[in-house]
């Protein structure tokens, strides 16, 4: 007891945590994980909860995966770390290799293009190279003028600067608007809350019309676009309606700009294919991952390239056109084991193909509570769900923020054993995609309680 105590007061006293109100915090009673098991966390009280957002979107297979506790074993009794520059590894061989060949088998059509992978530690870190890549393959090809960025609103790459000015939720992103680089700002497509007030697919998606104005006017100033495919995530569980993402992809190719995909969320199973990019057959220039990377069990992420883009930095010492970047933590063994694991288990589990069924449950839950009073809309891909809740459903009037609406979904779901972290008004359903049928089931069912009662 005195143990769990010392913690609890330990944690108030010296950490301070991510994307939390420590004032609350201080004054909250702290859920402190120590062990985990499928899709089940254990406090140090001994009460289990299910991992509704799969440890914030990045487990796959569940916790404790024998495969991958054993693959981070194996190469432990060799190494743990060395550096990439100016060396190599043998797991990150192994990795880069096989992650070109899964992203030539998945997309269509084939990118014979997508064949260099990049490594860092994040899904932050992955999206700063790519922005950085971007930005010097236009210098190599003499192109001095496409220095800016075209994002969407809604739009979340992560929390380093680069990052952040291609980020688009305001309620994170606009204090540190002094410190970021100017980018040109399209339309989210956000067809519930359409800036324009249309409905698709009437609409001839307006939005995408916008982006091409911008790209039309600015192209010259633009070295990529970047977006989320499909689902604009933490934004929102926003779903882009079909034929966007393609859309997008033309327009890239019509006004000689890059197209950066980051699927540091929707990558690796999530949205029912491998990568979210297949469901619209498109190919991008740029492709960042990492959450489900390794499973959810070690940092990792992936900047992958095609060929044009390698090439371009190829010269003499003193060209300088090397790729000046690099961490220090690049290229883990460790989590490059994690990883070939986790791609084993995809492939000998057949995960993809068996999500299927969890996917129905969830798909006909939400068609359930969709009549619920303050339900106002429900959107989801594969195992990865929205459902906004809102004041009023005739006119979509939202619940003011400092409510916390989702917030007290989430302290009920958490009083009743299952985990989840809302965005906003946006309830989160995000589990491992090893949940099992009855284990979806009780989350659900818990939800749905949650919502009821709130
Ligand atoms: C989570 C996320 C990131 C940032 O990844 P971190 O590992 O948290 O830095 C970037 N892009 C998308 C789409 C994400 O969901």
């Amino acid at each position: 007891m005195e143990d769990k105590q010392y913690l609890e007061e330990a944690d108030r006293k010296f950490i301070w945590h991510p994307f939390t109100q420590m004032k609350e915090w201080e004054q909250a009673q702290p859920v402190i994980i120590e062990e985990g098991r499928g899709c089940h966390l254990r406090d140090i009280h001994g009460k289990w909860y299910l991992d509704g957002v799969s440890s914030l979107w990045v487990n796959i297979h569940g916790h404790r995966k024998k495969e991958i506790d054993d693959a981070i074993k194996a190469q432990l009794e060799k190494i743990a770390h060395t550096t990439m520059l100016g060396l190599s590894n043998v797991p990150a061989i192994q990795l880069a290799e096989r992650l070109v060949n899964l992203i030539y088998s998945s997309f269509i059509p084939h990118p014979s293009s997508l064949s260099h992978v990049f490594y860092s530690d994040n899904g932050s870190t992955s999206v700063e190279v790519s922005l950085k890549m971007a930005f010097q393959y236009w210098r190599h090809r003499g192109y001095e003028g496409k220095t800016s960025f075209l994002c969407l609103d809604n739009a979340y790459h992560g929390d380093t600067l680069g990052a952040v000015s291609v980020g688009g939720v305001d309620i994170f992103h606009k204090t540190f608007g002094p410190l970021l680089l100017k980018t040109f700002r399209a339309p989210s497509p956000y067809c519930y809350r359409c800036e324009f007030g249309m409905s698709c697919p009437e609409c001839g998606m307006a939005c995408l019309g916008k982006m091409e104005e911008i790209l039309m006017n600015h192209h010259h100033e633009i070295a990529a676009v970047i977006l989320e495919p499909l689902v604009q995530a933490a934004g929102g569980m926003i779903i882009s309606p079909s034929g966007y993402l393609r859309g997008v992809r033309d327009l890239c190719s019509r006004y000689n700009v890059l197209m950066i995909a980051d699927e540091v969320a929707t990558g690796f199973g999530r949205t029912g294919k491998m990568f979210a990019s297949e469901h619209e057959g498109i190919v991008p220039d740029m492709l960042c991952l990492s959450k489900g990377i390794t499973g959810g069990y070690l940092p990792l992420a992936v900047t992958v390239t095609n060929n044009e883009i390698y090439n371009a930095f190829l010269g003499e010492f003193r060209d300088l056109k090397t790729f000046f970047h690099g961490h220090s933590y690049t290229g883990n063994p460790l989590a490059c084991a994690a990883a070939l694991a986790c791609l084993d288990i995809f492939e000998r589990e057949k995960t993809v193909y068996n999500m299927r069924q969890a996917t129905e449950v969830l798909e006909a839950w939400l068609k359930d509570i969709a009549v619920l009073p303050h339900v106002g809309d429900i959107r989801s891909k594969g195992l990865m769900a929205g459902v906004e809740l809102v004041r009023d459903k005739s006119s979509k009037e939202p619940f003011a923020w400092e409510e916390k609406i989702g917030w007290r979904v989430a302290d009920y779901a958490r009083d009743h054993g299952v985990l989840i972290r809302p965005l906003g008004n946006v309830i989160v359903i995000m589990p491992p995609l090893s949940i099992k049928i009855e284990e979806l089931k009780q989350m659900l069912n818990v939800l749905r309680s949650a919502m009821e009662e709130i």
